[in-house]
């Protein structure tokens, strides 16, 4: 019997929110084991219920602006007029320790990923292993009933996700692979047959 390893893959996923991502990416690392969420930073305040260093690393301005200065972010944007970033530790680590990781950040910091793995020769050995996929709503307006009714964020704050998401939507083209989410169990199907299959892809990249 042939016993084929794999290489760790970096899966970037973006969708402007109510889109279903959350959903869809809970669903596939609940349903695989070998995949870990990249903890974000961010210098928005908690959510109910959301815990420091699982959901987020929650940091203030400055200590934000530290890590800006000392070149720790793998990416950082402003989303929503809070600030998010990815530091290189957090997905050199998981990698590192046989992980697949998945990202979910928005469509700056995807852009500023794959312009990184181009041409930052320290990120090269990542650039096979990279995945990115887009998942986008319906519609617009699918969008805004979505936003209203799982009653998360108040009207000002949907408001605001609104006006960002018809610029997101503009970037689908910019992934490797884009599901529409009309259908949940089907978007699902779609996203593990993509999980499959890149994992066949990436077994060539192992030593
Ligand atoms: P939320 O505040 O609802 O958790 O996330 C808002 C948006 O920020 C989502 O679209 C999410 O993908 C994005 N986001 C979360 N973490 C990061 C990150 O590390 N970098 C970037 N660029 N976006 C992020």
């Amino acid at each position: 019997m042939i016993t084929v390893k794999r290489h760790p893959m970096l899966w970037v996923v973006s969708a402007p929110s109510g889109a279903g991502k959350t959903t869809l990416c809970d669903r596939l690392v609940a349903d695989e084991d070998t995949i870990t969420y990249s903890v974000s930073c961010t210098t928005r305040a908690p959510r109910a219920g959301e815990i420091d260093g699982k959901s987020y690393f929650f940091l203030s301005e400055s200590a934000f602006d530290a890590r800006v200065a000392t070149g720790e972010f793998l990416e950082h944007a402003v989303v929503h007029g809070n600030r998010y970033g990815t530091l290189v530790r957090t997905v050199r680590d998981a990698m590192a320790a046989g992980r697949d990781v998945l990202m979910d950040i928005d469509v700056q910091g995807a852009a500023q990923i794959r312009a990184a793995l181009a041409f930052d020769t320290a990120l090269a050995d990542l650039r096979a292993a990279y995945v990115d996929i887009f998942i986008a709503p319906p519609s617009l307006r699918d969008l805004q009933l979505r936003l209203w009714g799982r009653g998360q964020d108040d009207e000002a704050v949907i408001e605001k996700r609104l006006a960002g998401a018809a610029d997101e939507l503009g970037h689908w083209r910019d992934y490797q692979y884009v599901i529409v989410n009309d259908q949940l169990e089907t978007s699902y199907r779609t996203l593990h047959a993509i999980w499959t299959a890149e994992c066949r892809r990436t077994q060539r990249l192992a030593d």
